[in-house]
């Protein structure tokens, strides 16, 4: 007879629910609990993934579908760590899978990073996405802005910054960031790369998308495109780049139209300060690089200032800590080996395992989580006859608990009525077919689900 298990996950993103699918589908005799620090289930689709790329949002469809197939229990606004201790599960589940994601900015030690103006695209990204826990209001007072990065991330920030908001009707975008977009008197987005423009981490789509928005013209700057700039047969060049190199040709080529904003695309540019008046940002300063041959780059010793008011790092995302759980801080990872928790001399610690961002560093497209997982779950599979029985591995026990702590928990059930409540919000939009409008508070999402 197969050993009956029952496992938590924490972190009801596309990592958390993949894993959980992948386990439901290759251990049937299994109980999982999913567990969430938001209202609403689907983490990094609801508030990473930009309001204007539903495509990426068509994949909550089939999240949608493995959370409603009942194999999973969904238990939302239940913080890990004070509703939830890692003493609970060690308690009620034989194993816990982390799923939670990186979603802090990484650091940028340069002077001015502090002033006012400096601002992380991940606290950005949250403020556009409607996330509950980030301030309703956003300064967008500055005319010219810089977008430090040359990945997808700063595409988002620079592409949402540049828009007019009448483009964003369409979309999800609570009412606040609507407003807080019309009134930016934004008319110069600069983004800045360290590298060449050969050495671009954005995609393909992402990158020609920028072509296609109202009213705002691309610049390139011919000095970072020197002759022979890409070479096609280069070591690592994939289709990819080959079809973004013919963008950005065509993007050189092109007249400008004399659009009310401009997107500019700068590359060779290493930041080195933020140059700051009364306290906020007044510009920046770079360092010119140069190609050091195999994708290196040198300094060139030439600094340039560009007169900028806001500046907005998207130079990657970074993971937190889990209490009592091993955590690379180098990285921002936990620390793992194939998703089985190691502690620091690399011991494994028996019924922890990682997948996603937490395990893998905050690189990748949605997809790669899916392979991710697999190899996670494969291997607690793997461990099944090692873990350790729980004390009480009852199924109600969660919920004893959640009560005895006045845990408010939203479930499945309540997600289902908060997803229609949010769908019937933007079917009442007149004017604009929207698909729907998100709830921004948290206490407004919980009273939603729980009604
Ligand atoms: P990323 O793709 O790793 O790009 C980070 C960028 O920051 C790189 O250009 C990197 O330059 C630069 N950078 C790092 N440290 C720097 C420094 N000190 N100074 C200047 N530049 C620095 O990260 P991301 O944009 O945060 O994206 C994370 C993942 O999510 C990626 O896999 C991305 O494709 C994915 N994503 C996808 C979408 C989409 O599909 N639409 C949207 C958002 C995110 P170097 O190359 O020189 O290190």
């Amino acid at each position: 007879m197969t050993k009956a298990l029952r496992v938590a996950i924490i972190g009801a993103g596309p990592a958390g629910i993949y894993a959980g699918n992948i386990l439901a589908g290759q251990y049937p005799e299994v109980e999982i609990d999913l567990f969430d620090m938001l209202p609403a289930p689907y983490g990094l689709i609801r508030y990473g993934v930009s309001p204007d790329h539903p495509r990426i949002k068509g994949i909550v469809n089939s999240l949608h579908e493995m959370l409603n197939s009942g194999k999973i229990r969904f238990f939302g606004n239940v913080n890990f760590g004070t509703d939830l201790h890692l003493a609970d599960i060690r308690k009620h589940y034989h194993a816990v899978i982390f799923a939670t994601g990186a979603i802090k900015d990484a650091q940028l030690n340069i002077p001015g990073i502090d002033l006012d103006g400096s601002y992380g695209a991940a606290d950005f990204v949250s403020w556009f996405d409607g996330h509950p826990d980030v301030p309703r209001t956003w300064p967008l007072e500055a005319e010219q802005v810089a977008v430090l990065g040359n990945g997808n991330v700063a595409l988002d920030a620079a592409r949402m910054l540049a828009k007019h908001a009448d483009d964003l009707l369409v979309t999800d975008i609570p009412d606040n960031v609507y407003q807080g977009f019309k009134a930016s008197p934004v008319t110069d987005v600069h983004i800045f790369g360290r590298r060449g423009p050969a050495s671009i981490k954005f995609t393909p789509i992402e990158l020609r998308e920028l072509g296609e928005l109202n009213d705002v013209d691309i610049v390139l700057y011919d000095e970072d495109f020197p002759d022979g700039w890409f070479d096609e047969d280069a070591e690592g060049v994939t289709n990819q780049h080959k079809v973004m190199a013919r963008v950005m040709e065509s993007w050189r080529e092109e007249e400008l139209s004399g659009a009310s904003r401009r997107l500019h695309l700068h590359f060779w540019h290493k930041p080195v300060a933020i140059l700051g008046e009364d306290g906020k940002v007044a510009g920046m300063k770079f360092e010119r690089t140069q190609d050091a041959g195999a994708g290196a780059i040198s300094d060139t010793g030439v600094f340039v200032n560009y007169p900028l008011q806001a500046v907005y790092r998207a130079i990657g995302y970074f993971g937190s800590e889990i209490p009592g759980v091993p955590f690379d801080d180098k990285y921002g990872v936990i620390r793992n080996d194939g998703g089985r928790v190691v502690d620091e001399h690399g011991k494994r610690v028996e019924g922890l395992y990682a997948t996603g961002w937490i395990k893998r560093g905050p690189v990748g497209l949605i997809g790669h989580t899916k392979s991710d997982a697999l190899e996670t779950i494969e291997n607690l599979v793997a461990d099944v006859a090692d873990l350790v029985d729980p004390a009480e591995p009852s199924t109600d026990a969660v919920l004893a608990t959640f009560a005895e702590r006045g845990v408010e928990f939203t479930t499945w059930a309540g997600w289902l009525k908060l997803n229609e409540h949010e769908i019937a919000l933007g079917a009442a939009f007149e004017g604009v077919e929207r698909e729907r409008v998100k709830v921004v508070d948290r206490q407004e999402q919980v009273s939603i689900s729980n009604k």
